[in-house]
């Protein structure tokens, strides 16, 4: 502990040893903030995020460096229902004006919980949250195809006429009810990307990338979310990180998902999880977008990434935990 104020906020003590450890990117998912059965108040927010600081803060305590994503959707949700509910007193912003407000708000609450644990442990904590766009390409075939449900339920003909005033695509929802649909489409690059780098090499652990990022083509922001874990492969790719840990609330990734011959994936090669992904295990929306990350970032770079339980962050990273995803050429060896 030492003689380091506890205030996190107190500008004195030591910061990280070295912050010349390997680059990591790690992402988080919504059970980082929001387990399943509670209602998101904040406080219970705060309280799921502390456990996670205290996993993250023990790799910075120990000089790894991180860049850390995290996502959104229940966030982003309930403020989508916030803004249609008082749309009457208060003008409804856009979704991607929602989604830089949900970056701004969880990206603050990461980071308290991260400088109160780094202070826990006698550091000096050097955080920063980064407001992150990131790049879509305008004619992405996505946006002819709008597939993510977002905000309030509605009833058809209140779906209907939202459309025809605002130039919404709605659709019935899984039997729950109409909803507002937008397109996902392809992160191509980080608009933010320098300046994280610069963050990074001053020794600074960075939030950035938030829900996916702000997706915004050179005319602006566009309506649309941007998956969560396809932002962190590219980013991960493009800052050139020494690997991709995404975080979830399975302990593995599993082949035949949720019958009776379900199984584990351990260790894989990418060339052998693209199989398993091509023979159709992986469910679109939930493990499909963590599979095609860990695959991108690990056939881009040839470097390790792996998908495992948030609660065992610091396993993962270290190669204990999780599904481990390695090049082709390492799998031998290792
Ligand atoms: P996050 O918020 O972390 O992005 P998601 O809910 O999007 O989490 O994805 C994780 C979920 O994916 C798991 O809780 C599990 O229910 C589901 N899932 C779907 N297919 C698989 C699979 N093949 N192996 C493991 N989990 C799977
Ligand atoms: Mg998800």
């Amino acid at each position: 502990m030492g003689a380091a104020s506890l205030d996190p906020m107190d500008g004195h003590g030591p910061g990280a040893p070295g912050a010349s450890g390997a680059l990591w990117v790690v992402a988080l998912g919504g059970n980082a903030l929001l387990r399943r059965g509670q209602r998101g108040t904040y406080e219970e927010q705060v309280a799921n995020l502390a456990a996670s600081a205290k996993q993250l803060a023990g790799l910075v305590a120990r000089g790894d460096r991180l860049v850390i994503v995290h996502g959104n959707g229940p966030q982003v949700g309930n403020l989508l229902i916030q803004q249609e509910g008082a749309a009457g007193q208060v003008p409804p912003m856009p979704l991607h004006a929602c989604v830089a407000m949900t970056q701004g708000l969880l990206g603050f609450m990461l980071q308290q919980a991260l400088d109160r644990e780094l202070a826990r442990r006698g550091l000096h904590p050097r955080t920063a949250v980064l407001i992150t766009r990131v790049r879509v390409r305008p004619d992405d075939p996505a946006f002819a195809q709008p597939s993510k449900p977002v905000g309030p339920f509605y009833r058809e003909e209140v779906a209907r006429s939202l459309a025809r005033e605002r130039g919404w695509h709605v659709a019935e929802d899984a039997g729950r009810g109409w909803r507002r649909r937008v397109a996902s489409p392809d992160p191509l690059a980080i608009a933010e990307l320098d300046v994280i780098a610069q963050l990074v090499a001053a020794g600074v652990t960075v939030v950035a990338v938030g829900g996916g990022g702000i997706p915004c083509t050179g005319d602006g922001g566009v309506e649309a979310v941007i998956d969560k874990d396809l932002a962190a492969a590219r980013l991960a790719v493009d800052l050139g990180a020494a690997g991709l840990f995404i975080l979830t609330d399975v302990p593995h990734v599993a082949l035949d998902w949720g019958t009776p011959r379900q199984r584990s994936l351990e260790r894989v090669t990418a060339a052998e999880l693209a199989a398993y992904r091509d023979a159709g295990h992986f469910a679109a929306g939930s493990m499909g977008p963590k599979v095609e990350a860990v695959l991108r970032f690990v056939e881009a770079t040839g470097r390790r990434a792996a998908i495992g339980p948030l609660e065992r962050a610091a396993d993962v990273v270290d190669g204990r935990a999780g599904t481990q995803v390695l090049p082709a050429t390492a799998a031998t060896v290792a």
